[in-house]
Parts: structure tokens; C-alpha cells; sequence
């Protein structure tokens, strides 16, 4: 495994990636179900102390660092009996609550040994999509940081629905390392990197840099293991939100977290996006949970997608749910295609009185846009 993905010196020099994850301020640290629980033990404290080792070390160097740990679940089923990963949400939750508990616990017991203080920090997708709640979040996860504490975030899965979860771990650390303005995001599993292919299945290559989304044609991603949710599919759409984000991202074994975090020269290495997107488009593209749709049809589409302009009325030919101005809409193509995001100005009940009309048929008070081009953002 380690001579697959460890790099050669010229590669290590050439990637500015690596650089900026070795040489980051300020860190988030995913780690997954599987590098901490096993089904028959629940957690392993020994794992877990290893991690929390390069966390310390790493904070040690200079680093802020923010952990985001997975395994609530995976942690609570020995305790209560429970042989398998449960498919139903109130077991699923039952299993976290036990789980989530004994968690903190090792995170703040094995921090103790270093005499750092541990803060558990639960968010749910929607603080989010509210900016007080997301202002809140912030302020507490950059008050632990002046404290000198270590945050150690999850999910809040005992009360997350199946519709409003973040799903994983990955998105969340993504969306976490956004809201403390990280400099970079380490997602540690039992993967060691990215493969063209499931190493498990026959041959595939270890891909060792992604520094566009062209590195990444051919690729064919899978979903979770038996404990994590996860799998290399939400790990890749997590990398492509943080590299939104301005961050770059590292996916590396959890087994060499010492490595991945002290020089960054092991996993797979995605490069940031040379320009972020804005905090308000970046907010619309991934925080916001969409409230309706507008169908729209070809030349809006092409207005939209292509020519980066406003959406007006005329070539909105459907309106689906009920939403208020202000709310976050998707843009469906005719054949339901989504193809944008934004931020729309009308009511929908407003908006189906607008339909395919021309902005001079329209009256005074709605001459505006339906969406403005600075609140769009392509997906
Ligand atoms: N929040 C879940 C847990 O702690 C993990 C979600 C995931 O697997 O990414 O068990």
C-alpha cells in the first residue's frame, strides 16, 4: 500500500497542494467510521489515540486544528447488542446517542493525556442553511480555537431526519471547513487515496493529484462499507466543495495520519480552485437547502448556464413547490436536468402569475430579475 501512494521527491516538489496542506494555518480533520469502530469491538481507543497523536502533534507545529469524527453509530451498536449496521433511522439514532456519548468521552480522554481540552461541537444540516445558526457555530468553533481547546464536531444524528441529514461526514467536514475558513481538509478513512477504479474488484491506479476536474475523467467512484456511510463517491464530491471553497483537500489512510498531517506527502492530493467562489454563491451552491423549482426552457437555460445572465420570467415555463422570496430555488432544464441555483426575488404564487411573460408585458413592481446573475451559480 505505502509504495503505491507514497511519492517520489521531484512529484512531492512539483505539487503546490501538498505544500499549502502541509504548511496550513488552519486544519479539519475528517475522520471516518471505519478508522475508529469496529462491529464486533465498537470503539478501538487504540486507533483512536494514534489519531488524536498526529492531531496534537500537528496542533504542536502551529496548526488550529478542527476534528470532525464519524463513528457515533458504529460505536453504539456493541453496547446495545447490535450485530450490524441498522437500515432504520430510529435504530440508527438510538445507536448514535449511545454511540455519540461514549465518543466525546475517548476524544476527551485521549486529548487529556496531552492536558488539552476537548469541546464536542453537533451541528445538523440545517445551521447550515440558517445564517444565526451558522454565525453561532462559528463563533463557538473559533472561541474553543482561542481557548486553546480541540473542537471535535459530528452530526447532531439523533435529531437529523432522513430528508434533512448531511448524509456524511464528508460533506459536513467540506461545509465545516468552509465556515471556519480553513486552510485545508484532511479526510482520513480506510482508503488510502484515490483509484481510477475499486482497487478491491482487479486492477486500478492510484491517482496521487487531482488538480482539475479533467484528472478526474474516467473515474468510477463506489459507495460506503459496512460502517461508514461514505464510500469514495461522497469523498469526491466532498474535495470538489472544499476546492470550491478555495481549500485544498487530502484523502489519505487513517492509518498514516501522522504522515498525512505532519508532511502531507501520502493519499491523494486535490488542488483548490484558483478563484473561490463568492461566500454568497458558495452558500447558495451547497449550504442552502433548495425550497422549490423553476423549469425553464431552452434559451434560459442557455442564459443562465452559459451566458452567466439574469433569469427573467419569459423563459421560466414551470414553477414547482412553494417557496418565499429570498429562498434558495433549483433550475431544472425542460427534460428536469438541474443546471443552476439561486437565489429568487418573488413568492412562488407571485412567480406562476409571471410565467413566459416578457418584462415590458409585466408591471412596475415586477420589473426585477427573477433571479439576478450574482445569485445564480451553476451546478
Ligand atoms: N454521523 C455518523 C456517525 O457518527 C457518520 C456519518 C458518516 O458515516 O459519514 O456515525
Amino acid at each position: 500500500m505505502t509504495q503505491v501512494n507514497s511519492l517520489g521527491a521531484q512529484e512531492r516538489e512539483l505539487s503546490e497542494a501538498r505544500q499549502a496542506i502541509a504548511s496550513a494555518r488552519s486544519v479539519v480533520v475528517k475522520i471516518g467510521s471505519s478508522a475508529l469502530t469496529s462491529l464486533k469491538g465498537g470503539l478501538d481507543t487504540v486507533r483512536l489515540d494514534r489519531l488524536a497523536d498526529a492531531v496534537e502533534a500537528r496542533m504542536r507545529a502551529g496548526s488550529d486544528v478542527v476534528v470532525v469524527s464519524s463513528g457515533a453509530i458504529g460505536a453504539g451498536l456493541a453496547p446495545l447488542g447490535l450485530t450490524r449496521r441498522p437500515r432504520d433511522l430510529a435504530t440508527k439514532q438510538a445507536a448514535a446517542s449511545v454511540g455519540q456519548l461514549a465518543l466525546a468521552h475517548a476524544w476527551g480522554t485521549s486529548f487529556t493525556r496531552y492536558g488539552r481540552t476537548v469541546g464536542q461541537v453537533l451541528l445538523s444540516a440545517d445551521d447550515f442553511a440558517r445564517r444565526e445558526h451558522h454565525r453561532n457555530a462559528q463563533r463557538t468553533l473559533d472561541r474553543l480555537r482561542s481557548l486553546g481547546a480541540v473542537a471535535v464536531v459530528n452530526e447532531n444524528d439523533t435529531v437529523a431526519t432522513e430528508e434533512i441529514r448531511f448524509g456524511d461526514n464528508d460533506r459536513l467536514a467540506a461545509l465545516v471547513a468552509h465556515l471556519v475558513g480553513a486552510d485545508a481538509l484532511v479526510l482520513l478513512s480506510d482508503v488510502e487515496g484515490l483509484y481510477d477504479g475499486d482497487p478491491r474488484k482487479g486492477a486500478a491506479s492510484f491517482i496521487p493529484e487531482v488538480r482539475s476536474s479533467a484528472d478526474l475523467d474516467g473515474v468510477i467512484a463506489g459507495s460506503g462499507g459496512v460502517l461508514g456511510t461514505g464510500g469514495m463517491a461522497s469523498k469526491l464530491s466532498a474535495a470538489r466543495l472544499a476546492a470550491d471553497a478555495g481549500v485544498p483537500v487530502l484523502l489519505a489512510a487513517a492509518e498514516q495520519a501522522g504522515i498525512a498531517l505532519s508532511e502531507g506527502t501520502v493519499g491523494t492530493a486535490f488542488a483548490a480552485r484558483a478563484t473561490r467562489l463568492s461566500a454568497r454563491k458558495f452558500w447558495v451552491r451547497h449550504a442552502a437547502d433548495s425550497r422549490g423549482a423553476l423549469v425553464l426552457d431552452d434559451g434560459a437555460v442557455h442564459a443562465v448556464a452559459v451566458a452567466r445572465r439574469s433569469l427573467l420570467a419569459a423563459g421560466i415555463i414551470g414553477v414547482r413547490g412553494r417557496f418565499h422570496g429570498g429562498d434558495v430555488v433549483d433550475l431544472l432544464a425542460a427534460d428536469h436536468r438541474l443546471v443552476a441555483r439561486g437565489v429568487v426575488e418573488y413568492d412562488s404564487t407571485e412567480l406562476s402569475t409571471m410565467l413566459g411573460r416578457s418584462t415590458t408585458e409585466l408591471p412596475d413592481t415586477m420589473q426585477r430579475p427573477v433571479i439576478h446573475a450574482d445569485d445564480l451559480v451553476k451546478v
